[in-house]
């Protein structure tokens, strides 16, 4: 059966290029960075070589470049570590749209005592600068603003508010886990940002943050002062090498690649939206992520749709990979005033360094037949959740069924 993954904004697979840098770390060069030894100088010098190329993609200084876990990690250190270098509680400034990882640190910032803003969008998830301005006291010491939204896609105006935080001597940090490579991005007047490599085509579990010299984070993590002293523990050096491999070829194909994934996002969007009826393409018309279509579609719930495109080959989300399986709308569609029923009806389709014109054209012809099965099943009221609770079980089992085989043939292997 044909398949084709739409669903580059929870992750992408890993590049080829990815796989062969991380490949030594995980054999015959499994030295620690801090061993005074060949294999560890080996190690260190991956470590400082991936460092180089990440500064490179943000047009940065290397030593700007702390490694973590991921984006989540990354936005967390961010904003804890901002925030633990004071002693009183602040004010911090964000938006209703961002990322949980951003939103649950900002509440645990309350709970902490610190005045939180949650900047509202308009009907496209546009942040409006002014509330920038508007939002700022004489209390604010930190703004978090992501530069693109990670359902809809929408790209924030982010230099426009980074020149509003400068210029009132408030540090702006930048959730950039989603635009990274995908569509400009200039450093300029922005003091933090946080990136992840598995958008990249990169490996999971790791990522970065970008920290303006002078810009003073206490770590989270204590221990034996690697990263500069702000993430201490020993490297994830595969990790960190296949951040650097992803980070040299996003570089590489940037322009390219978002001219490239425009086109095929337009032409999948509008195969979609002209044949099937009840259709709306949600975030601006322009300043949207090259890959994105997010759609809502009248009458049907979206959840059950991405299951009923996985059966038919095409891989899609509702949503953020978060939000998947929960029942209540998205924050972000909510945020942008689309009403609690249409929301139910979301579905996002991304494009990454994989996608190809026959994945679109394939797209183009499953997804209208999909919805159109969906409305007619429902109008004639079948049980879809015991359907798909079946389909389930079914791939339960086939899983069950090929680990007993391997362990099977590992025993009889040992017996002989
Ligand atoms: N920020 C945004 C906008 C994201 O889309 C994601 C992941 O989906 C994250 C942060 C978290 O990144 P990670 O999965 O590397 O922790």
């Amino acid at each position: 059966m044909p398949t084709a993954y739409l669903d580059y904004a929870a992750t992408a697979p890993v590049r080829p290029e990815v796989r062969r840098a991380m490949r030594p770390f995980l054999g015959e060069s499994f030295g620690n960075p801090s061993s005074a030894h060949k294999l560890g100088a080996m190690a260190h010098e991956a470590v400082e070589a991936a460092r180089a190329a990440v500064a490179e993609l943000l047009c940065a200084k290397p030593s700007g470049i702390v490694f973590t876990s991921g984006g989540t990690e990354a936005i967390n250190l961010a904003l804890l570590g901002v925030a633990q270098q004071r002693q009183t509680p602040g004010h911090l400034i964000t938006s209703s749209i961002e990322h949980h990882a951003t939103l649950e640190t900002a509440r645990f910032l309350e709970r902490l005592g610190w005045a939180v803003t949650f900047l509202p969008v308009d009907s496209h998830g546009l942040i409006d600068p002014d509330e920038v301005r508007r939002a700022i006291t004489s209390k604010t010491v930190l703004a978090s603003v992501m530069h693109a939204n990670n359902e809809v896609g929408t790209v924030e105006p982010i230099d426009e508010i980074a020149a509003i935080t400068r210029e009132r001597g408030v540090l702006l940090h930048v959730d950039a886990v989603q635009s990274v490579g995908k569509v400009r991005l200039s450093l300029g007047d922005i003091d933090l940002l946080s990136l992840s490599a598995h958008k990249l085509g990169g490996p999971k579990g790791i990522g970065a943050l970008y920290v303006r010299p002078g810009v003073s984070l206490a770590p989270l993590i204590h221990g034996g002062g690697q990263e500069g002293g702000l993430r201490s523990g020993t490297e994830n050096i595969a990790g960190i090498a296949g951040l650097g491999a992803a980070a040299q070829a996003v570089a590489r194909d940037a322009e390219a690649e978002q001219h490239r994934l425009t086109q095929l996002r337009d032409r999948l969007a509008d195969g979609i939206v002209y044949t099937t009826g009840g259709v709306r393409l949600n975030g601006p018309p322009t300043n949207r992520l090259p890959g994105f279509v997010h759609l809502t579609i009248e009458g049907l719930d979206g959840h059950w749709l991405v299951k009923e495109l996985s059966r038919a080959g095409i891989y899609a989300a509702t949503g953020s990979a978060c939000a998947s399986g929960q029942t209540e709308p998205s924050h972000v569609l909510t945020a942008m005033g689309v009403a609690r029923e249409t929301a139910k009806g979301a579905i996002r389709l991304t494009l990454g360094w994989a996608t190809t014109a026959d994945d679109i054209r394939f797209a183009i012809q499953v997804v209208p037949q999909a919805v159109e099965r969906l409305r007619s099943r429902r109008a004639s009221g079948d049980d879809l959740a015991a359907e798909y609770a079946r389909d389930c079980r079914t791939a339960r089992q086939h899983v069950i069924a090929g680990l007993l085989t391997s362990a099977f043939s590992r025993l009889r292997r040992s017996i002989r």
